[in-house]
């Protein structure tokens, strides 16, 4: 085995879908697995889709297409809007988009025609948090004008918090949703079957009970793969917290001092670090770095292993108070957050082990 590994246990990935969409059926709410963080690795995606996904939704033109590819024939949702370079290949791939522009829609609409096909779009609505979707006020006549747009069938409406603002979820959220759906479907007398409340920061809602009824979706990919919920990070009851592993192997293994020494200026980054002054200790070089990883969502496994840091392809970690014997080749196994997954899943370097 050739390291650094990303081990998939599809397994828990599959277990944890399960707990997540039977807590959402209960409440009339279906479960879009989101596997955008392993660039839709098709066995994660059947692992969510055998855990009661009815679909899978990817923010990447690309990773839907080789989704394909690799023989998926579920439904498949292309999380962000196209730019019009990729509108002819999005109708190809994914059966649906969320969508918030009318030129988008409308080159999405012609591919479509193009193709023989309808595509589906839900109309995106910004609730605060900043990121896509129109401002509530002109959801109508944008709705109004996708509903025009031939080769396209606008299915619902959507919302994404939690991203970019950092903007929680609530009830009252929720319900303007629900609100502009209604004024949507009263205007135009439409159905509008889906309404898509948001990602794993909803998962908050639902753990607290307070998820007004009538939504119809949730996109959730952290919680189903990480299992925790996106507000405070906190576990989802049931599922397992630890379906992917990083692993590292130790290249360096020497006693030195905790604290650098010379003139101090910037590092790798052009951050100046500091460091506390703890004497002579032992400290372990592996081969991982930030092309690989985000050494500050990585959480080593073994006790007494602390990372210090990482330049492009080192992870520097101090192992004075480990208990174990320690040599070129020793692995370390960590848990990753997000961030050091969709890291992981991205680089070629890493290899990825699926069980
Ligand atoms: C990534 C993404 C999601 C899933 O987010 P998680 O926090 O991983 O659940 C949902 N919706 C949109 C639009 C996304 O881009």
């Amino acid at each position: 085995m050739k390291y650094p590994v990303l081990t998939i246990e599809t397994r828990k990935i599959k277990h944890n879908a399960r707990v997540i969409s039977s807590m959402l059926k209960d409440m009339g709410i279906d479960l879009l697995g989101v596997s955008k963080a392993v660039l839709s690795h098709p066995a994660v995606v059947s692992a969510l889709i055998q855990g009661g996904a009815y679909g899978i939704g990817d923010s990447r033109v690309q990773n839907l297409r080789e989704l394909r590819k690799s023989g998926f024939s579920g439904r498949a949702v292309l999380l962000r809007s196209p730019g019009p370079s990729l509108c002819k290949e999005a109708v190809l791939w994914a059966d649906a988009s969320l969508n918030s522009n009318p030129r988008i829609v409308s080159l999405l609409g012609e591919a479509a025609l193009a193709a023989g096909k309808i595509h589906e779009v839900v109309l995106m609505i910004e609730l605060g948090d900043l990121r896509e979707g129109v401002m509530v006020e002109d959801a109508v006549s944008v709705a109004r004008e996708f509903v025009r747009t031939r080769g396209v069938r606008l299915i619902g409406i959507g919302a994404n918090l939690a991203c970019f603002g950092g903007v929680v979820p609530t009830r009252e959220k929720m319900e303007l949703l629900l609100e502009v759906a209604d004024r949507i479907r009263k205007a135009l007398g439409i159905t509008l079957a889906v309404i898509s409340g948001g990602n794993s920061a909803n998962m908050r809602l639902m753990l607290d009970k307070d998820m007004p009824e009538g939504i119809t979706e949730l996109r959730i990919g952290e919680a189903v793969l990480l299992g925790r919920e996106t507000v405070n990070r906190s576990p989802v009851p049931g599922c397992y917290l630890d379906a992917f592993t990083l692993k590292a192997e130790v290249i360096e293994i020497l006693r030195k001092p905790t604290k650098p020494w010379g003139e101090i200026s910037q590092d790798a980054f052009g951050e100046v670090p500091t460091f506390e002054d703890r004497g002579v200790r032992w400290r372990a070089i592996l081969a991982a770095g930030r092309q690989d990883i985000d050494p500050t969502g990585l959480y080593p496994r073994s006790h007494g292993v602390r990372i210090l840091g990482a330049s492009s392809d080192h992870l520097v970690c101090d192992v004075e108070d480990y208990q174990g014997n320690i040599t070129t080749g020793t692995i370390f196994e960590f848990d990753l957050n997000y961030s050091a997954l969709l890291r992981a899943a991205t680089s070629p370097h890493v290899e990825k082990v699926v069980s």
